[in-house]
């Protein structure tokens, strides 16, 4: 083992959050001034969760050679994110989501993938890590080849591998049967286990492909299923919530932190639990993700 803790492999964008009163329809132009700019793309956001939750982190990844792309790495460099190996992409822009947001707080996105669209596979130096991985923690905004090739890697050198089935794909069996641990929210659980019902029954249809599978279900909490164990079903704490924005990714990041630190079950799913209601309370996406002494002082 290198020492590497947490390997993740994923999307990092610049958002372009714009404000409206009403979102255009075709054809249409609607002025506005009010546009901000933030971080974000799952496997950043995730990797930083992970980070600022306490894990040692590499991030591999695409930025362009652009200011967004330094931009979204010198919060990474800031959270203690190794970005060695993070490509800058010549010939494409960072990835970009333009989110528009409507008064009634309806709203409508549109994701440029840039850079993230050339993670077509893996180089050697990107294969080392993640056999060197304790964890590696993925999710479904990179070319699914590449998702393929880096469970394998890590599953054969004896890492944990977790997926993030989110934005939800049809899993192949060959990616299945790397996985350690699938997590998804309530609606990606329906989709993975192809029916209705509970979460107790959807965990329990997954379980059928996969050992472990996490749901999480808002602010209700989150149910965990492994094979051959009792379902554990934790409670959300109650919050006013302000914006859920990158609730599921600071929960997979800190749970995955939780997990290489060694946490038993119950205190894994507590430990991201409490860092996902931080971050439900601020806005933003990365800007509410919170760090380690924030989330034992809530945990406690
Ligand atoms: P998002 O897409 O908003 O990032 P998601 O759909 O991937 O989230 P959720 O199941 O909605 O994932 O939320 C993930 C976790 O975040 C939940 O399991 C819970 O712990 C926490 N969470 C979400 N919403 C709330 C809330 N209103 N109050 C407290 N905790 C919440």
């Amino acid at each position: 083992m290198s020492g590497v803790s947490v390997v993740i492999l994923g999307s990092a964008n610049v958002d372009v959050i714009i404000e409206l009163d009403r979102i255009p329809g075709p054809g249409e132009t609607v002025l506005t001034d009010a546009s901000d700019r933030g971080r974000g793309g799952k496997g950043n956001n995730q990797a930083i969760a992970a980070a600022r939750a306490g894990a040692p982190t590499v991030f591999l990844g695409a930025v362009g050679a652009d200011e967004s792309g330094d931009f979204l790495l010198e919060a990474q460099r800031e959270a203690g994110i190794d970005v060695t190996h993070v490509r800058r992409i010549e010939d494409a822009p960072s990835g970009t989501a333009y989110v528009m947001v409507d008064s009634r707080a309806e709203n409508a996105i549109v994701v440029v993938a840039g850079a993230n669209g050339q993670l077509l596979s893996l180089t050697d130096a990107e294969r080392e890590v993640l056999r060197g991985a304790d964890a590696l923690l993925m999710q479904l905004e990179v070319p699914m080849a590449t998702v393929l090739e880096a469970a394998a890697q890590t599953k054969r050198a004896g890492g944990y591998v977790v997926l993030n089935a989110a934005p939800y794909a049809e899993l192949p069996d060959e990616l299945i049967a790397n996985l350690d641990l699938l997590m998804v929210n309530e609606h990606e659980a329906a989709l993975a286990a192809g029916r209705s019902g509970t979460p107790e029954e959807l965990a329990a249809t997954i379980g059928e492909r996969v050992p472990d599978v996490l749901i999480t279900l808002g602010a209700a909490g989150s149910l965990l299923q492994r094979r051959g164990s009792d379902p554990v079903r934790i409670n959300a704490p109650k919050v006013d919530a302000v914006d859920t924005t990158g609730a599921g990714d600071t929960f997979a990041g800190a749970y995955v932190a939780a997990t290489v630190a060694g946490l038993p079950e119950q205190g894994r799913l507590e430990y991201a639990a409490a860092a996902a209601a931080l971050a439900v309370q601020r806005p933003g996406a990365v800007a509410s993700i919170p760090r380690a002494d924030e989330i034992q002082d809530a945990v406690r």
